[in-house]
């Protein structure tokens, strides 16, 4: 008799399998395409035919120049010239590539130490805690922040890794509407017993969990209303600024610059170096006390490779120029042309009839496709008229709102911008992205 494959069987019948297994599979072609140079405003992709659209292709295929709208490089800093790369260069002839063991153990170099530091500077806090992986930043730090008896009140499309370290945590957890504050503020009510702030609590903590710039969406968080939220409720409040550090707020210090606001009112400050420093890894940063207890409780800290040395480099060279430690204007200039760049972008678009998504200074620009069955065909058009983005459609998404991503950098010049609306505008007639905003509902 055939074995049963009894936990297989309702999986594959989910609609979800059902969907990623007949859609996904015939426009693979969309992801994992191999990238052939480095990843800056333009780059070398493997151009692969509709009908090849397994994982079997060959690294000898033919190659395409493209511009890059959908890498994270909001400062353009991921190149592979200029002062950061010099400086990396000449890190790997004295350290090397590996650090050799945890920060616990004897991984904790000079170099390490130096960004640490210049963390805490950039971020205006008495000390920060750095992790060679923005996803365990999160997955692995939180289960040190909250436990048992605690409650997380999570904005509703987090990402994955702060949905997985909440789970890991196994601190009770609710959401609340993505970016809503009535209804924050009615689940914190609901937290505390009687309604008011100062009466009697059930949970040891509650932590306010929210991102700086939702990638998937372009929204900005209401910071200002979550900090007043937060000391209202005496809850404490962990922010991931993945997206907006180094891209938002006149000096790039994310959200918090942003809104002119005190960086010490955010207690937990988690970001990334994968998105505005053209490096990996991720930070948390706080009082001396937090980062402290993260040093000897934290997973990432303790049972991990620390840092890379050329990757801290990088992150210490882009650091220092975003503020003007090099005693050049130029993480300014980035800074400001960033900001062109995506406000440019957004209007023109919106101009031509597409439904674009988000906050006017977002670094992320969602365009609308709706239906999940045009995603493939305008990221083949885009890239055969040489513009390459990222599609997302669902369970990213909602199954009805389908969309291509724009991520925008410094390093984009007005002439790709131009010729990118140019193949937009072709490319949404032929596929019929642009809506009547008369006929579509207020977003
Ligand atoms: N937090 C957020 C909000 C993210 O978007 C991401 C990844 N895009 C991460 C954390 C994980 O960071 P990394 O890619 O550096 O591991």
């Amino acid at each position: 008799t055939e074995p049963r494959l009894s936990g297989f069987v309702p999986l594959y019948q989910s609609w979800e399998s059902f969907y990623t297994r007949n859609l996904y599979r015939r426009i693979r072609d969309c992801w994992n395409r191999p990238i052939c140079s480095v990843a800056g405003a333009e780059m070398e992709i493997l151009e692969r035919t509709t009908s090849d659209h397994g994982w079997n292709f060959k690294l000898t295929d033919k190659k395409k120049k493209v511009m890059n709208f959908g890498s994270y490089n909001y400062l353009g800093f991921a190149e592979n010239k200029g002062p950061c790369a010099d400086a990396v260069e000449k890190n790997v002839h004295e350290w090397g590539l590996s650090s050799g063991a945890s920060r616990q153990e004897l991984g904790y170099q000079e170099i390490h130490k130096e960004l640490d530091d210049l963390v805490a500077e950039f971020l205006g806090v008495e000390a920060a805690i750095t992790v060679p992986m923005g996803f365990a930043t999160n997955s692995m730090n939180m289960p040190c922040l909250v436990g048992k008896g605690c409650l997380i009140l999570s904005d509703e499309i987090n990402h994955a890794s702060l949905v997985l370290g909440s789970r890991l945590s196994g601190a009770t957890i609710n959401t609340f509407k993505h970016n809503n504050m009535k209804d924050l503020e009615a689940k914190l009510r609901e937290a505390v017993i009687g309604g008011q702030p100062r009466t009697h609590r059930p949970w040891k903590k509650i932590l306010i969990v929210v991102e700086g710039v939702y990638s998937m969406e372009g929204s900005i968080i209401d910071l200002p209303e979550v900090i007043r939220l937060k000391k209202k409720y005496k809850a404490y409040l962990y922010l991931d600024e993945a997206h907006s550090m180094g891209a938002m707020g006149p000096n790039g210090r994310g959200v918090v610059d942003y809104f002119g606001l005190d960086p010490k009112d955010v207690d937990i400050m988690m970001g990334t170096f994968t998105k505005s420093f053209g490096a990996s890894g991720g930070y948390i940063g706080g009082t001396k006390r937090l980062i402290n207890h993260l040093r000897l409780h934290s997973h990432a800290a303790m049972y991990s490779l620390s840092m890379p040395p050329p990757v801290v480099q990088q992150i210490i060279s882009s650091m220092s120029i975003i503020m003007g430690l090099d005693g050049t204007n130029e993480g300014k200039k980035r800074i400001q042309q960033l900001k062109w760049n995506l406000r440019y972008l957004r209007r023109r678009l919106n101009e031509m009839g597409f439904i674009i998504y988000g906050n006017k200074d977002s670094p992320v620009v969602p365009l609308l496709i709706y239906m999940p069955s045009k995603i493939a065909a305008l990221s083949r058009e885009c890239l055969a008229r040489g513009v390459g983005i990222v599609v997302v459609g669902f369970p990213a998404t909602p199954i009805i709102e389908s969309r291509a991503r724009f991520c925008l950098s410094a390093a984009h010049t007005k002439e790709m911008l131009d010729r990118a609306i140019e193949v937009l505008d072709e490319v949404g007639d032929l596929l019929r992205l642009k809506y009547s905003r008369k006929l579509l509902p207020k977003f």
